[in-house]
Order: structure tokens, then C-alpha cells, then sequence
């Protein structure tokens, strides 16, 4: 591994200076950790071929090993390293979502190391398509395997400085390429079995793949032992305790002494000067501006030392689907 990897601190580099993405790469590709941006939340890349790369992505994030990562690839070229087939249902949803915030899990490559697959005999893929992260995989010229970079089971990062914030010195780079412009992670769905099946919810809804494909399963919500841990019950979490309000209409009773923040999708009404702190993720109800501000606004929540965190449910059709299935997650103890 070259000099520049032995920071002690990840630095925060910008990617609109192209030799920063190319430092990325290099590092990629000696067995670092990149984290960068994608349109979903930063990633924690590393070279996806390579196993002691990815045991350092496991040990960065505390993440179990049962959680195997989403592999990022650029073009076709890299897609073959990654999977064992195609199936005729993947090609349409990728000549249709890719490049794009969708998630594919394929039958996989044996040249993937099982810890990138938690053993599984399938592999999660996908083509974003933010542009540093586009160029970032050219230039590392490998598929790059990255879960979101973040402690295991924390709110996911849409800003470098969330990166640098919960992962400390773990990254030897982190591309900063503004802040997310989806700001939730990418919808997953399993093409290995003999029916498609949705294992996360995210913003390209199921509405559009049936739209492409037909008749989607509907993986059970919430588990313990889970076959994709984005399925975990509790994950996406804030320390502090969450409680999903039962409506849009409904605000809780505060104690005298209750310091409690509030997050709503619509404008506050006036009665909401009562929390000590709100955030409004969209003033128009609009989902994709909630989806946005969804982790940033439940981060600036944690850090105010609040006794609970009230939230506002959405709509759950188009993005709200996603957002609902983060905010249930956060709010189970
Ligand atoms: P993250 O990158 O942190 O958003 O998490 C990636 C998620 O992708 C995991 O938690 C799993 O839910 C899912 N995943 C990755 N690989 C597979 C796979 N082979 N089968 C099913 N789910 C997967
Ligand atoms: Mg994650």
C-alpha cells in the first residue's frame, strides 16, 4: 500500500478535483477504504475481489458478518466479474433503472469472497448513478463493494462530514461530493428465487418495477434473523429513543420537564413551539424533500441531547414507503 494511506486521520477531499477520485482509486485498488458518494447515502467502498479489503470494511463499521455488502459496478464489463447469470427479469429492470438507486440480488461469481456475501450463494448489485461515484469505479477499474458509511445500525450518512463524524479515522479518503441527492438507501429486490421479492423499500417504488416485471413479493417487514439485514427490526437508528406518532395529526402530551424534538413532513403549527427543537423535512409534503433531509435532520435531532424524538408518519405511496420503513426501523427499542 502506498504513503498516502497511512493517515491517521481520513482526510476530506474534494471530488470535483479529478486527481482526488484518482487517489481514490488507487487506494481501492491497494486494498483501502474509500468512502465516497453515491445518490442513495456515502458509501465505505473497497475492492470487491478482495477479501482483506472487505474484513476492513466489517471492522470499521462493527458490522456482523451476516450482513453482506451491496457491490457497485460502472459498466457491463464489471458486472460480469460480479455475477454468476442474468436473468431475463434483471435485464429489463436494468435497461430501465440503471444507472439508478436499485439494488439486484443476483446468483453470485464464485471470484466474490463469500465475506462479501455472507456466505450466501447470491450477490447484491448495483449500477449507481451519481457521478463521482461513476468515476470513482472507472478508475479503481474493479467492482467496488460498499455498505453504507456509517456505525452498524446508525442513521445512514447523506454528507462527507456525517462520514467523518461516525467513522472516525476508519476511511483512508473520503470523497466529498455534497450532500446525497436521494438521501435514502436503494431499493432491493431478490431475482434468485422463482418470484421477485422486495427485501428494502426505497425511492424507485414497487409500484415501477411491477410496472416492468409483474407480480413483486413483499418480504416480511420486520426480522430477527434475517436473510438480508436490511431487514433487521431495529437499524437506521438514532440514540435517542423515537416515537412514530400515530397520524399527521396527532402531537404527543409533553411533560413539564420533557425536552422532545418533533420531525414533520408539512409546516408546524403553532401549538409546536412546545418541542425543543423541529425539523421540517418538506414544507410542501413534498416526499422526495423529506427522503432528502430524512437522515440530516434525525442526526441534528441526536446530537441535541433530547429525551425523545416524536415523528410525524407520511404517506406511505411513492418514497414514502421508504421513508416510513427507515422511521419504523429507528423506532423500535
Ligand atoms: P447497506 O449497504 O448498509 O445499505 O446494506 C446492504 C444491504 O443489502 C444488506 O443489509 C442486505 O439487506 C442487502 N444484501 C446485500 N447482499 C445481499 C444478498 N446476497 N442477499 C440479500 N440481501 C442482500
Ligand atoms: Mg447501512
Amino acid at each position: 500500500m502506498d504513503g498516502e494511506t497511512t493517515h491517521v486521520n481520513s482526510a476530506i477531499l474534494s471530488a470535483s478535483d479529478a486527481e482526488s477520485i484518482r487517489r481514490a482509486g488507487r487506494i481501492i485498488t491497494s486494498g483501502g477504504l474509500v468512502a465516497f458518494p453515491t445518490e442513495t447515502v456515502y458509501g465505505l467502498g473497497c475492492d470487491a475481489m478482495n477479501a482483506d479489503a472487505a474484513a476492513k470494511v466489517f471492522e470499521a463499521k462493527q458490522r456482523p458478518q451476516f450482513d453482506p455488502l451491496i457491490v457497485h459496478i460502472a459498466d457491463l464489463k464489471q458486472l460480469e466479474m460480479v455475477i454468476g447469470s442474468l436473468p431475463s427479469l434483471a435485464q429489463r429492470l436494468m435497461d430501465v433503472f440503471w444507472p439508478g438507486p436499485l439494488t439486484l440480488v443476483l446468483p453470485k461469481q464464485p471470484a466474490i469472497p463469500d465475506l462479501i456475501t455472507a456466505g450466501l450463494s447470491t450477490v447484491a448489485v448495483r449500477m449507481p448513478n451519481h457521478p463521482v461515484a461513476q468515476t470513482l469505479l472507472r478508475e479503481a477499474g474493479t467492482p467496488i463493494a460498499a455498505p453504507s458509511a456509517n456505525p452498524f445500525g446508525y442513521v445512514s450518512p447523506t454528507t462527507a462530514q456525517h462520514v467523518a463524524d461516525g467513522l472516525g479515522s476508519t476511511a483512508n479518503l473520503i470523497l466529498d461530493g455534497g450532500p446525497c441527492p436521494v438521501g435514502v438507501e436503494s431499493t432491493i429486490l431478490s431475482l434468485a428465487g422463482s418470484q421477485a421479492e422486495l427485501l428494502r423499500p426505497g425511492s424507485i417504488t414497487i409500484e415501477q418495477l411491477s410496472a416492468v416485471i409483474g407480480a413483486i413479493r413483499r418480504a416480511p417487514a420486520v426480522q430477527q434473523q434475517p436473510l438480508a439485514p436490511g431487514q433487521l427490526s431495529r437499524h437506521y437508528a438514532t440514540r435517542t429513543p423515537l416515537i412514530l406518532l400515530p397520524s399527521a395529526e396527532t402531537r404527543p402530551f409533553l411533560n413539564d420537564d420533557e425536552h422532545a424534538g418533533l420531525l414533520i413532513h408539512s409546516r408546524p403549527r403553532d401549538s409546536d413551539n412546545q418541542f425543543s427543537a423541529v425539523e421540517v423535512l418538506s414544507s410542501t409534503g413534498d416526499l422526495r424533500e423529506s427522503a432528502r433531509h430524512l437522515f440530516a435532520a434525525l442526526r441534528r435531532l441526536d446530537s441535541l441531547d433530547l429525551d425523545r424524538i416524536y415523528a410525524e408518519p407520511c404517506r406511505e405511496e411513492g418514497l414514502g414507503a421508504a421513508i416510513m420503513d427507515r422511521l419504523r426501523r429507528c423506532a423500535t427499542p
